[in-house]
């Protein structure tokens, strides 16, 4: 169970990968990542460990490219550890991308809701059934991601760390916490950012990082840096920029 990712000017996926290798002491039973080139999205997600995912991803150059990716080791808590229930996970559309550590208690009745409402689910997991309630939102508000986050986190019930990424909107990441750690990194110039479950996937890249408390999420968007927001009342938080030793 750890979380990595990447949004900036270098190839993602090395350091992607690579810090899921840092996390990989968390202990987990699956693997994914997923990469965006700037046009297409690509999943790569298996059963097993990151080796057996680097397998996948030798396999097909396409499936490395892009200067955004997001990566997930998993610790299957609402479905068998298999390829199909590995993260990340995507909404209907194929446009949103998350990946989730935690549990969603309430998932069964949010997932029958999203039934009514036509949805239809590849995994038995409770984190696609968190994507595609974002999705849910996103489309009844007209609203952007972050606020899409906001207003459906406000709807759950239980513990997540996640990153969720929208290819419409492909120039930002949207993080959030509660019970379960986020880090963010603060790479060069401003012009990158990192985000992990502990900084040790970016120290190499930043000394410079911000940790989520419980109940904030964080837009952090290429252009314009990071906004720290309390997930229930949307009040802006001043965050604390920590030095990070080695
Ligand atoms: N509850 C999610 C699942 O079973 C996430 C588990 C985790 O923390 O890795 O897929």
């Amino acid at each position: 169970c750890g979380i990595t990712g990447y949004i900036g000017f270098r190839e993602a996926y090395p350091i992607v990968v690579k810090g899921l290798e840092r996390l990989e002491y968390r202990g987990y039973d699956s693997a994914g990542i997923m990469m965006f080139d700037g046009e297409n999205i690509q999943i790569s997600k298996t059963k097993g460990k990151v080796a057996d995912l680097k397998k996948i991803t030798d396999s097909e150059e396409s499936r490395k490219k892009g200067t955004i990716g997001i990566g997930h080791t998993r610790w299957a808590t609402h479905g068998v550890p298999n390829d199909i229930n590995s993260h990340p996970h995507s909404s209907m559309s194929g446009d949103l991308v998350i990946v989730h550590n935690g549990i969603i208690e309430n998932y069964d009745t949010l997932k029958k809701e999203l039934i009514t409402r036509g949805y239809v689910f590849q995994s038995d997991t409770d984190t696609e059934v968190l994507v595609n309630l974002i999705e849910e939102v996103k489309k009844q508000e007209g609203c952007k991601l972050g606020k899409a986050v906001q207003i459906a986190l406000n709807q759950v019930i239980g513990a997540y760390a996640i990153a969720v990424f929208d290819k419409t909107k492909p120039n930002e990441i949207v993080v959030a916490r509660l019970g379960s750690p986020i880090a963010i990194g603060i790479g060069k110039d401003n012009k990158e950012f990192f985000v992990a479950s502990d900084a040790s996937p970016f120290i190499e890249y930043t000394k410079e990082a911000i940790y989520l408390e419980d109940e904030e999420m964080a837009i952090i968007k290429l252009d314009k840096g990071i906004r720290v927001r309390k997930i229930k009342d949307d009040s802006l938080v001043v965050t604390n920029i920590q030095k990070l030793q080695l």
